[in-house]
């Protein structure tokens, strides 16, 4: 963190420093515009950031009873299911990473959708033809089988505090007694961000009740979402895996889902693991970073990005400058290239993880960025790489959330969650809507007789973007814990705003506002309505191919630093980061 900056001032919103506890004012500020006015929050003891303040505040209650950054993260996930159902829940999959701040020790876990054991590299064809991307992705064929569940039950069972069942509490008192429709909800349902919202009969009458979209402000309840936590709560993962829960999943994704059913059973179901897996880390200057290894992409992309930026002195240029904007945009090319080529589940196919952030390789890709846009960059071969694969293409769309958790023992828990598309499949069972994540898996198996690593295999987990972070200093200090929603985007965002804090020393409020450019080996994107977009012209004349766009991140951070924490909630949602 080299110097302090004003520089930001005229492009995100002014640090306004308060030490927050619950917010009395409304709950949902102005969100005309689709941006919020986030203020840096202070805090000295702990610290929740999420994507809706009913989650921050049910995570600051667990905390406040003598809960556990785990125990909290539990209560935060089951809230934003019921209050932000179009990104995340128990019908979805997540990684997570742990810092238990005693033993100095980080963990990270893996609660990925699977494929079901029917599913194959046809999975997404028809009459030998790929499906388009938004035929597949409502109805049963793209559920994965859920993965929340069973990685927050991993996680309870070594970090836990408070009893399993007390944190479901707040979900079922909200889901019994009502929560304000926010409106971010109430636009994703108007705008129709998922199309085939509402082609199935309980999904229909819960976002569309008396046949019109939910409104921001309505209060909603949702009595069946409450009877499906009881059930869970008492009974662990095992009565959402095993027993009538279960078989409701099963039913809807190939029976209420007949017009584009899946081949899910109830043994894909019973048989689901969540896996604690190795850390992906690297050294950053003075820091340390740390992020999820495969079957997400995230770790290793977002450090590549920064490897292939560390000698570029990028704190020499303004933030919002032609300059940085350039030597992003490349290093995001490289590592994208890398990416399409060599990420996918581990498990199944060779994913050469210590090559591809191996620092003498990095150094030598960082060569390739010169002072014009490169063009499409190919993958590189990294030590130890099987570099048979062909590039894999699926798209993936924005929705998901993040939250990041600090307690009062220094514990941290950095969470990206998932139902994939807005409203993941459209299929809603027992309350809660079932992810379309196996869209994130490659639609091709093969080409020209190559295989794709990405490709649909039995019980395979899709490639993910999906980007949970946490930062040390030198003597192993946690500094700052980060993610976002965001597709394919996320990468960027999430090393974008690490780069904010480390290289041009913002708070994380200000890196988190700081607009967008993007690059994932293709054109440059830069965010519509900010300081970012006056940036065209000048990337342009480098070669540059930009567009200038809507670009949703949900940042949430927390940073932690000699006088306590500070934490930091993204705009362009309605969350809030709330401390004591
Ligand atoms: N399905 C995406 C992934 O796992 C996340 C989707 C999103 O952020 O909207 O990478």
């Amino acid at each position: 963190m080299k110097r302090a900056i004003t520089l930001l001032a005229t492009a995100v919103s002014c640090a306004l420093i308060s030490s927050v506890v619950i917010a009395k004012e409304a709950r949902y500020p102005e969100f005309g515009n689709g941006r919020i006015e986030q203020n840096l929050v202070k805090a000295s003891e702990y610290m929740v950031s999420s994507a809706n303040p009913y989650a921050s505040e049910a995570g600051m209650r667990i905390i406040e009873k003598g809960g556990s950054a785990i125990d909290a993260a539990i209560a935060v996930q089951l809230v934003l299911n019921l209050v932000e159902p179009e990104s995340s829940g128990i019908g979805g999959g997540a990684f997570s990473l742990y810092w238990d701040n005693e033993k100095k020790a980080l963990s990270s876990y893996d609660g990925r959708e699977k494929a079901p054991m029917l599913a194959d590299g046809k999975l997404f064809q028809e009459n030998g033809k790929n499906m388009s991307w938004w035929e597949a992705l409502a109805g049963g064929r793209a559920v994965g089988v859920p993965g929340v569940i069973a990685m927050m039950e991993k996680v309870h069972k070594q970090h836990g505090v408070l009893p399993w069942a007390d944190l479901f509490e707040d979900a079922i008192k909200l889901s019994e007694e009502g929560f304000e429709v926010s409106p971010k909800l109430a636009a994703s349902i108007a705008n129709k961000t998922n199309p085939a919202l509402g082609r199935y009969g309980d999904t229909w009458r819960y976002f569309f009740p008396d046949g019109k979209p939910l409104q921001a402000g309505v209060m909603k309840k949702n009595p069946e979402f409450a009877m499906t936590l009881r059930r869970i709560s008492l009974l662990g993962a095992k009565g959402f895996y095993k027993g009538d829960i279960a078989l409701s999943i099963v039913g809807a994704v190939r029976i209420t889902a007949a017009d584009n059913p899946g081949l899910l059973t109830t043994s894909d179901m019973a048989n689901y693991q969540a896996i604690e897996r190795p850390p992906v880390c690297a050294p950053y200057k003075a820091f340390k970073v740390c992020g999820m290894g495969p079957p997400t992409s995230g770790g290793m992309t977002v450090i590549q990005i920064l490897k292939l930026l560390e000698d570029k002195d990028l704190a020499q240029y303004e933030p919002l400058s032609v300059e940085a904007a350039h030597l992003f945009a490349q290093a995001g090319k490289l590592a994208y290239a890398d990416r399409a080529k060599y990420m996918a589940d581990a498990d199944f196919v060779d994913v050469p993880v210590e090559g591809l952030i191996d620092g003498d390789y990095l150094k030598e890709r960082a060569k390739l960025i010169g002072d014009k846009d490169m063009g499409k960059a190919t993958a590189g071969t990294p030590p130890n790489a099987n570099t048979n694969w062909l590039e894999s293409t699926s798209p993936e769309q924005p929705s998901t959330t993040h939250f990041s958790i600090v307690d009062k023992q220094g514990n941290a828990f950095s969470m990206t969650s998932s139902i994939e598309m807005a409203f993941g499949s459209t299929v809603m069972v027992r309350g809660f809507l079932l992810n379309n994540q196996l869209t994130d898996f490659s639609f091709s198996e093969a080409s020209d007789g190559e295989l794709i690593a990405n490709r649909v295999q039995p019980g395979k987990r899709p490639r993910s973007s999906m980007s949970p972070f946490m930062v040390f200093d030198k003597d192993d200090n946690l500094v700052m814990a980060i993610g976002s929603p965001g597709g394919s985007r996320i990468i960027n965002y999430v090393a974008k705003t690490m780069l904010g804090v480390m290289e041009w020393d913002m708070d994380i409020q200000q890196a988190i506002s700081m607009p967008h450019y993007v690059n994932r080996n293709g054109g440059t994107d830069l965010e519509q309505g900010t300081k970012a977009a006056e940036l065209k012209e000048g990337l342009e004349a480098l070669g540059h191919k930009v567009s200038v766009r809507d670009l949703n991140s949900g940042l949430h951070g927390i940073t932690i630093g000699k006088d306590g924490m500070e934490g930091g909630a993204d705009p362009r949602r309605v969350g809030r980061a709330l401390g004591k």
